[in-house]
């Protein structure tokens, strides 16, 4: 039987060994830790770079601000002058929040947290955003790079959060690598998770390698049609196939050191939407086959109406009852059923995944 091909546990336990009869019993700590995913010690990607590699890193995210092409909107404006599609500029990225987040993945958010920083604006325009207020309305404050640099030291530092987690951070990712040279210059000495829609360019993908320790992509839709209406983006599957398995190339399947803390690899994610689930099941076949059976993955339930969904429009009509009002998006305005998430699971693990983000039944603990 192939060793890692078990569920484990998230959580250590004591186990007595067979004590000798004169000896007293020494508790062994287990952990549950497949030994292909288990690191005995890791040192961040950005820390490994020479000061030769940094040099080009950062000369090349400024030439791309020169000339946008970092998100398969490929704009292609200088956005010292003016902004595409995300709409925002050059100089600074908009943030929104930034603290020590514990609603992630358990090996993500650990014991103290993962030092998350959620930046507005965005190069999608889901109608059913769960992140609506952040993603779409561009509230919150401009930081520089060094400005950004700063706060994950204090993440560091006073919130002793376990990584730096850049979420939505598609469209200003020449200013996130500019900030993660600048804090590596300053002692930042924890991972750095990139929480992505997958809707990068591979450009994009090619600046962030050596800077990126985990991958955290969502895989949204399968259709082009999904896509198109509820994403309003016409290449989106095309565009995450690439990117998915571009940060695969990079860091690999998902691994923990022995506390049960992810440290390197891509952790996957996909929001089971209403009436999708069809779209699920293709999601996750294309995965075990291209990507990974070794793909570490998380199959959501939690989506709720939101941002578009749900809300009430006007329709004349040419009758006699005049107007009449019309839900939007009405296909999707509901909470998933169990049977919907039970299809895209079994789905999954015919197709051969089996390392789900998910407790086992029998321990109460969380799998690695
Ligand atoms: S990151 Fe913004 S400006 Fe650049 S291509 Fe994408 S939407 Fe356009």
């Amino acid at each position: 039987m192939n060793t890692i091909s078990r569920p484990f546990q998230l959580l250590s336990r004591t186990r007595p060994i067979r004590p000798h009869p004169l000896s007293p019993i020494i508790p062994k700590r287990f952990v549950g830790i497949p030994p292909a995913f288990l690191l005995d010690d890791y040192i961040p990607r950005y820390q490994l770079l020479t000061s030769v590699d940094a040099s080009k890193k950062r000369s090349r995210a400024y030439a791309h601000l020169r000339e946008c092409n970092l998100c398969p909107r490929k704009c292609g404006v200088n956005r010292y002058e003016t902004t595409g599609v995300c709409l925002i500029g050059a100089e600074t990225a908009k943030v929104n929040v930034i603290a020590p987040h514990r609603g992630e993945e358990p090996c993500i958010q650990g014991y103290h947290g993962s030092g998350s920083v959620f930046f507005s604006g965005c190069n999608l325009r889901c109608v059913f955003c769960q992140n609506h207020d952040i993603a779409h309305q561009r509230k919150g404050f401009d930081l520089t790079p060094e400005e950004l640099a700063e706060w994950y030291m204090k993440l560091q530092m006073i919130g002793n959060v376990h990584n730096i987690n850049l979420v939505t951070p598609e469209h200003v990712v020449p200013q996130v690598a500019l900030s993660i040279l600048a804090a590596r210059d300053m002692g930042l000495k924890v991972p750095i998770i990139y929480n992505s829609s997958s809707f990068d360019s591979l450009e994009s993908l090619e600046l962030l390698d050596g800077l990126v320790d985990i991958y955290l992509p969502d895989f949204k839709v399968w259709k082009n049609s999904t896509s198109k209406r509820l994403l309003k983006a016409d290449d989106y599957t095309a565009t995450a196939m690439e990117s998915v398995k571009a940060m695969h190339n990079q860091v690999g399947d998902l691994s923990f050191t022995s506390d049960g803390i992810a440290k390197k690899g891509v952790l996957l994610r996909h929001l089971v939407m209403p009436g999708k689930e069809d779209e699920g099941r293709e999601i996750m076949r294309w995965l075990a086959e291209n990507v990974s059976k070794d793909l570490y993955v998380h199959i959501m339930e939690q989506y709720h109406p939101d941002a578009h969904v749900g809300k009430k429009r006007r329709v004349l009509k040419n009758t006699q009852d005049g107007e009449r009002e019309e839900v939007r998006y009405a296909e999707i305005n509901r909470a998933v059923k169990d049977e919907e998430l039970g299809s895209v699971r079994d789905a999954a693990v015919a197709a051969g995944l089996w390392r789900f983000c998910e407790v086992d039944e029998n321990s109460s603990a969380f799998h690695l």
